[in-house]
């Protein structure tokens, strides 16, 4: 890596997460080598998403990150579609009151937001019939991300701009070495003044790698497939998803998009679809709609990683100067990506990014990896003390506190 540039930067993992932060240090002119394990970009969570933009969509962090990125995403022509989204809820008590509670908390974050009766429902998706819902949620200003067109113009730009990809490069260990970091790949070893944990799923093995523990941040699968609507003109229905996340689906080019919302947690790895959870997911679909999904298609996986609060991590590490987070995306990666990645830049090439995140109102510590290493790192004289009660308490059932 040449010195004439700023600072020498290598970047871990050829996701939206990687390839967004890399342009973005490019620009800051810093010297990048983005390093990508996979012969291909975007082949694990980035490539198997189902590319849908909602700011109203996760925790209140993951709102103000994803409020952030939508003038990027909108300028940069990456978000191709106005498709809205109805949170729908079926005969029933309980999902009436459930879709009444979640109109209320929607329509303080969103003044769009829509409560559907069950005939307008019909109106909008003709597939759920009115006798079978209560009607829904609907949230207008929902859309389509070209997932796709992000990380080809953002790794055309990188490329052109002079920054390296280099794919086949697993990263095997992380030194650090004086103010000198040193990452290892099967074929180079790689010198630099800071590394960006953008690995996804194994962020928390790239830490380990590095020598560092992880922060607790635990990959979720969730299992997708294609199906056909044969009587239904689906093009410009919104996304559906049922008011207890058990089921939803979304049209992609001129089919729709099933799944279970499934999350179950699982070890970093190429994920593969789950037969039961597409089962599943069709029994739900066809029982709640009209639409008969005579043959599931394509099915995939994908592994959406959270923190165990559910806001990214974004930030150095306290306890190796260079070690970098961004991780913890969760099913937000996206929508979060260009935001998340000018913050990651900023705190590397200018050492803050407070006025990024002061107009979105989130406070550096609810993003920072110091939230999980201060509870991992804990001394048991830093432990919180027992209150004599639960003293006796534990000790009356046989365990010792
Ligand atoms: C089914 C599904 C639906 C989703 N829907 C949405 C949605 O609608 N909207 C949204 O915003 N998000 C959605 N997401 C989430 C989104 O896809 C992810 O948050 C995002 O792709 C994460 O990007 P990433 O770059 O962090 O991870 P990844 O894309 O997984 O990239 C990490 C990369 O690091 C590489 N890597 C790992 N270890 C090493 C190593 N040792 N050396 C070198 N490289 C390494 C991996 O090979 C991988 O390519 C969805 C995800 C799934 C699975």
């Amino acid at each position: 890596m040449g010195g004439t540039r700023n600072r020498r930067i290598v970047v871990i993992g050829g996701g939206v997460a990687g390839l967004t932060a890399a342009i973005q240090l490019l620009e800051q002119d810093c010297d990048v080598v983005l390093l990508e394990k996979e012969e291909l970009l975007g082949f694990h969570a980035s490539g198997r998403s189902a590319a849908l933009f909602s700011e109203t969509y996760g925790n209140e962090i993951v709102r103000a990150l994803s409020r952030g990125s939508r003038v990027d995403l909108q300028a940069g022509g990456f978000l191709s579609f106005t498709r809205g989204a109805v949170h729908v809820g079926f005969a029933g008590e309980e999902d009436r009151s459930a879709v009444d509670d979640l109109f209320k908390r929607l329509r303080v974050l969103e003044p769009d937001i829509i409560r559907l009766s069950a005939d307008e429902l019909t109106d909008i998706v003709p597939a759920i019939a009115p006798e079978h819902s209560c009607g829904g949620v609907f949230e207008p200003g929902a859309m389509d991300v070209d997932t796709d067109k992000i990380l080809q113009t953002v790794a055309a730009r990188l490329r052109k701009g002079g920054g390296t990809i280099v794919l086949g490069a697993e990263v095997l260990q992380i030194e650090s070495i004086g103010a000198e970091m040193r990452v290892h790949t099967p074929r180079s070893v790689y010198r630099c003044d800071a590394v960006i944990n953008a690995s996804g799923a194994w962020a928390d093995e790239i830490a380990r790698r590095a020598g560092l523990s992880g922060l607790g941040l635990q990959p979720k699968r969730r299992t997708a497939f294609m199906f056909d609507a044969p009587g239904f003109e689906t093009r410009n229905w919104p996304l559906v998803v049922d008011i207890g996340e058990q089921f939803y689906f979304k049209p992609d080019a001129g089919r729709l998009i099933g799944s279970l919302a499934d999350a179950t947690d699982t070890v970093p790895c190429d994920a593969y679809p789950d037969d039961i959870d597409i089962a599943t997911a069709v029994y739900r679909i066809e029982e709640a709609t009209r639409l008969r999904v005579s043959r599931p298609q394509t099915p995939w996986a994908g592994l959406r990683t959270f923190a165990t609060d559910g806001s990214p991590v974004i930030g150095p590490d306290p306890r190796m100067p260079g070690f970098f987070w961004l991780a913890g995306q969760g099913g937000y990666g996206f929508q979060v990506s260009l935001i998340a990645a000018r913050i990651a830049a900023s705190m590397i090439a200018r050492a803050s990014a407070d006025d990024l995140l002061d107009p979105l109102g989130v406070d550096h510590a609810a993003i920072a990896p110091d939230r999980f290493i201060q509870s991992a790192v804990a001394s048991p004289e830093n432990q919180p003390a027992f209150s004599q009660d639960n003293v006796h308490l534990l000790h009356n059932r046989g365990i010792a506190p």
